[in-house]
C-alpha cells in the first residue's frame, strides 16, 4: 500500500515576510521551556570539516514531543562563498519530520532563520533575567549576527542608550544603524566603558578572552552567544566564577558553550550551570537581587532551529504561500 505525503517547502527568500522577530521569540522562550521540562531533547551535534571548500559542516538536530516537532537542521560554513561565488558563507536548511510514521513534511530555509532564532534566545535571556530598570546594553561584536542579536533585544526593556565594541572598529556602525532604528544614541567604547552597560551581549567568532570579570558592574545580565564550537571563548572565565549562570542545554554548555573554560579549569562545576527553561516554567527563581550577575551562555541548540522553522510552516500554510509537493 503507497500513501502519498505532502512535503511542504519554505524557500530561503520567503521566509523574511512571514516571520517576525516576535514569534522567533514565542517558538524559543517555548521549546526552552519545554527542554527543562523534559518534553524535549536535542540529539548530539555532528560537525566535521569535511576537507573540501575549507568547509565545516554538520547536523543540529532533535525532539519536541510536547509540540509535535522532529527533525534537523542539517548545514555549516562555507567561507569562500562570498568571494568566489556571491553566496553568504553561512549555510542551512532545516528538515521536519512526522513523529508518527518518520516521513518528511518539510524543508525549510535555515539562513534567516538561524539569525532570528539565536536572536532571540538572547532576548528571551534578557526578558526573564535582566533587571527590570536596566537602560544601557552593550555589545560586544558588530558583525551579521550583531544587528539582529541588538535588534530583537531592545524591544525587551526600556533601553536608552546603546554602547559597542568591536575588535575591527570599522564595523561599529552596523550597530549605529540599528540603535538608529530604534532612535537611540550609539556610543563607542572601550572594554572597561562596559561597566555601564545594564545588559551585554558579546557575539564574536574570538577563541580568547575579550571581556575581564573586573569591567562588569554588579547586577549586569551578560548574553554570551557567539562561544557554540570547543576552543571558542569571549569572556573571562572568572566572570562565569562571580555570575549566576544560565544556558540553553547544559551538554553543549560544558563541551562547546563560554562555560567550557571555567567547567575546564575548576571554577564551576556542570552542577552550578542553569536551564534558562526552568525560569521560564517558574522551576528556578531567576534573578534574586539587583546586585547579582547573570550570565547567559547561548550555545544554540538544534530544537531553537525546529521551532522557528515550525512556525514558519504554519504561517506559510495560514497564508496560502507554502509549496507543497507530493511524495
Ligand atoms: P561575522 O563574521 O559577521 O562577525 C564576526 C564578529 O566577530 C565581528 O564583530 C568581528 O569583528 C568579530 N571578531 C572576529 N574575530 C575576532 C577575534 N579574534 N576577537 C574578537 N572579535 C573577533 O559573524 P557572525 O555571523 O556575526 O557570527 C558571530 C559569531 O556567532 C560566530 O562565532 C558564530 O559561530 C556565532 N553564532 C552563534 C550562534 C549561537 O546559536 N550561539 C548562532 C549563530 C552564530
Amino acid at each position: 500500500m503507497t500513501k502519498t505525503t505532502i512535503l511542504t517547502i519554505v524557500p530561503e527568500g520567503a521566509i523574511a515576510g512571514l516571520i517576525t522577530p516576535e514569534a522567533a521569540f514565542d517558538a524559543v522562550e517555548q521549546v526552552f521551556a519545554a527542554m527543562a521540562r523534559d518534553d524535549a531533547y536535542n540529539f548530539p551535534v555532528v560537525r566535521e570539516a569535511i576537507g573540501h571548500e575549507d568547509a565545516l559542516y554538520g547536523f543540529k538536530g532533535g525532539f519536541d514531543r510536547a509540540g509535535a516537532t522532529l527533525g534537523l537542521k542539517a548545514g555549516g560554513y562555507w567561507p569562500h562563498n562570498l568571494e568566489k561565488r556571491g553566496l553568504i558563507n553561512h549555510q542551512s536548511t532545516v528538515f521536519l519530520f512526522d513523529p508518527d510514521t518518520g516521513k518528511p513534511t518539510a524543508m525549510v530555509g535555515g539562513n534567516l532563520l538561524t539569525a532570528l532564532r539565536t536572536a532571540a534566545a538572547s532576548s528571551v535571556s534578557i526578558a526573564h533575567l535582566a533587571r527590570k530598570d536596566a537602560r544601557v546594553i552593550g555589545m560586544i561584536g558588530a558583525g551579521h549576527q550583531a544587528k539582529f542579536q541588538l535588534r530583537a533585544a531592545l524591544k525587551q526593556r526600556d533601553f536608552d542608550k546603546v554602547i559597542g565594541w568591536n575588535l575591527h572598529p570599522e564595523m561599529l556602525p552596523n550597530l549605529e544603524e540599528v540603535a538608529g532604528e530604534a532612535g537611540l544614541p550609539f556610543e563607542a567604547v572601550e572594554l572597561d566603558g562596559m561597566a555601564d552597560a545594564d545588559v551585554i551581549i558579546s557575539i564574536t567568532s574570538s577563541f580568547d578572552a575579550i571581556l575581564a570579570a573586573g569591567q562588569v558592574a554588579p547586577g549586569t545580565h551578560i548574553a554570551c552567544m557567539g562561544t557554540d564550537t570547543k576552543g571558542k571563548q569571549e569572556v573571562d572565565p572568572q566572570l562565569l566564577a562571580r555570575a549566576t549562570v544560565y544556558t540553553d542545554e547544559v551538554a553543549q554548555s560544558v563541551s562547546i558553550g563560554e562555560a567550557q573554560h571555567a567547567v575546564a579549569q575548576g571554577l564551576i562545576t556542570e552542577s552550578d550551570i542553569r536551564q534558562l527553561g526552568a525560569v521560564i516554567n517558574g522551576t528556578d527563581p531567576g534573578r534574586t537581587s539587583d546586585e547579582q550577575i547573570t550570565l547567559f551562555d547561548g550555545t544554540g541548540v538544534g530544537l531553537q532551529d525546529l521551532a522557528v522553522a515550525a512556525a514558519v510552516v504554519d504561517l506559510a500554510r495560514e497564508r496560502g504561500v507554502a509549496i507543497d509537493v507530493e511524495i
